[in-house]
């Protein structure tokens, strides 16, 4: 856990969330901003910055996959479709460094993304 980090610090309780579901590994929230009417974030309860070091815990990836999957039926998303969106590094638009997958569904979605 870093002081730092915001999820971090959400996982640990220190910061409020609208926590929609939570497994041994992880939790999933609502993000604060929402670009979708269903917009969650699934995260690791432990730092892991980004997917790149998923390479060398592919068992972590597993679990937040089974996660995503999870959230999103019970979000109601599955008959609609959804979007799964992990972004790494500043350049690719990651703005919290601790890995999130971010959940998006109740909406048409577009690609290419921006
Ligand atoms: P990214 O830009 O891919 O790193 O995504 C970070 C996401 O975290 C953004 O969609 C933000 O809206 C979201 N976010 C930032 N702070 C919070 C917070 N306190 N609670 C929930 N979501 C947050």
């Amino acid at each position: 856990m870093s002081n730092e980090c915001l999820f971090c610090r959400i996982a640990a309780g220190e910061i409020p969330a609208d926590i929609v579901a939570e497994g041994e590994s992880w939790m999933a929230f609502r993000d604060i901003q929402p670009q979708a009417p269903v917009h969650l974030l699934v995260i690791p309860r432990e730092h892991v910055e980004s997917a790149a070091e998923l390479d060398s815990n592919p068992a972590l990836g597993g679990e937040l996959l089974q996660a995503v999957a999870a959230v999103a039926s019970q979000e109601g998303l599955y008959d609609e479709g959804f979007r799964v969106v992990t972004n790494v590094g500043e350049r690719a638009g990651q703005s919290v460094m601790h890995l999130h997958f971010h959940v998006l569904g109740g909406r048409r979605m577009h690609w290419p993304p921006g």
